[in-house]
């Protein structure tokens, strides 16, 4: 391993943040605390409708997850849609799909109307099967889609081959094939939804926010830049929730995910693609500059990345994910590294996220615990986030994601 090792991801070095901040005024009518694609979402929506909110954020915009992911767009829930079925019933998990397909209409109709460029494309995505038993498993996930509806299908190695530009080595069994599934750039998007949001009337303000309190029907927010009373508050700090929400402590829990990008080459992905190396998978896609950004295999340091909140790279974890496309795709050497970093995602205990009222916090609202898949909610949770904050209730269409369901009990062994 070369000695590359920079803190901040491809997309953060790609893109400096045109966000000039506000001042961190002593009220507003609803705080957003957290400038991830969640914050910026609700934020948005919230100012759409006039009420001039202010977001929060403890760093920067997109420091967090969004600004360090995969940026891949890949509707769906977390876990396969057959397993999903499986542990939370049919209709939850069809209400949980269809959350994700309203939300990508919703990103293409805002990021038409605001004029937002953070390279969206929608070249598709692959879930490579490695092995026959990768194969079976995949098809069933394919079968109960389409029983439910749900536009995907299954590729042959042939067929598979076809859409990448280079040969895939003897393991590759196949392909789920998602054809209308996106890429983008994700610190970009952020940037484009703050900005936007601000054109609309919302403030965005740097300051840690350290505690929520309640206080005569308002939330006050107490920061490290001053008290700010707020008629209802909207929480969107995912790895974060424990330390604002400390009731969902044990129901969301960081775990820290790491990916690397290569330096540009001529476009051999020219889609998304995802494959099962290791047990908590990988993914990979090129940049609109041929860069390749690549991450997953947590599983490779069991525990060692679950309930951290540092941004500190695992070298195994590094390591094996630079063995990943040598190792499915042989023509593939001599990639160089550029970049290499770790994010904090967040994960709950039946790989659904959480978007309901704050146990034990009046008038504030949360989500989070995207257990890695997080890019398909934004836009739709943060309209509901803005809904719910606005109307003093939580919408229906969040009932599958309420923090009392069944299956969310226990807490987090990953
Ligand atoms: C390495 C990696 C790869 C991933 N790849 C993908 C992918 O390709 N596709 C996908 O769908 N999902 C992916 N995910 C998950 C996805 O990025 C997340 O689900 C999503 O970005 C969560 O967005 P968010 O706005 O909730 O949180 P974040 O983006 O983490 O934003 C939270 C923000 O809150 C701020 N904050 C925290 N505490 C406070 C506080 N007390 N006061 C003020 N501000 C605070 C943080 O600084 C941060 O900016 C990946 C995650 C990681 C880490």
């Amino acid at each position: 391993m070369s000695n590359v090792n920079d803190s901040q991801s491809y997309w953060q070095a790609t893109a400096a943040s045109p966000i000039r901040p506000d001042d961190l005024p002593p009220a507003a009518n609803v705080a957003v605390i957290g400038g991830g694609f969640f914050g910026a979402a609700a934020a948005y929506f919230l100012a759409r409708a006039g009420a001039a909110p202010l977001l929060i954020e403890q760093m920067a915009p997109a420091y967090g997850a969004t600004g360090r992911n995969g940026g891949f767009h890949v509707v769906g829930t977390a876990e396969g849609y057959a397993d999903a079925i499986t542990r939370l019933g049919r209709d939850n998990a069809r209400a949980i799909m269809q959350v994700t397909f309203d939300s990508r209409a919703l990103l293409r109709q805002v990021l038409h109307e605001e004029r937002i460029e953070c390279d969206y494309r929608e070249p598709g995505h692959l879930s490579l099967a490695i092995g026959e038993e990768q194969y079976a498993a995949l098809q069933r996930h394919v079968a109960e889609m389409n029983a439910d509806g749900f536009a995907t299908e299954m590729l042959d190695r042939r067929q598979t081959a076809e859409l990448i530009r280079t040969p895939p080595g003897p393991e590759i069994t196949g392909a789920l094939y998602g054809a209308e599934d996106a890429l983008l750039h994700s610190a970009r998007l952020v940037y484009g939804l703050m900005a936007a949001a601000q054109r609309h009337g919302a403030r965005i303000a740097i300051a840690r926010v350290q505690r929520l309190e309640p206080h005569s029907g308002t939330v006050r927010l107490i920061t490290s830049q001053g008290n700010v009373n707020a008629g209802a508050a909207v929480v969107t700090v995912n790895a974060w929730t424990r330390d604002l929400v400390p009731e969902l402590a044990g129901v969301i829990t960081p775990v820290r995910g790491q990916a690397l990008s290569y330096a540009p080459i001529p476009q051999i992905f020219p889609l998304g693609i995802g494959a099962a190396v290791t047990p908590t998978g990988e993914y990979w896609h090129q940049t609109l500059d041929g860069s390749i950004v690549i991450g997953g295999c947590r599983a490779v340091a069991p525990g060692r990345d679950v309930g951290v909140t540092e941004t500190v790279p695992t070298p195994d974890v590094l390591a094996a994910i630079e063995q990943v496309l040598p190792r499915l795709f042989p023509h593939l050497t001599g990639l160089n590294v550029t970049r290499r970093w770790a994010g904090l995602m967040a994960f709950t205990n039946d790989y659904v996220p959480v978007a309901d009222a704050a146990p034990g916090l009046p008038g504030v609202w949360v989500a989070g615990g995207f257990c890695g898949h997080g890019m398909p909610f934004g836009m739709r949770f943060g309209q509901l986030l803005a809904e719910a904050a606005l109307n003093r209730t939580t919408p229906a269409e969040l009932a599958p994601f309420r923090v009392t369901r069944p299956t969310l009990g226990g807490l987090l062994e990953r």
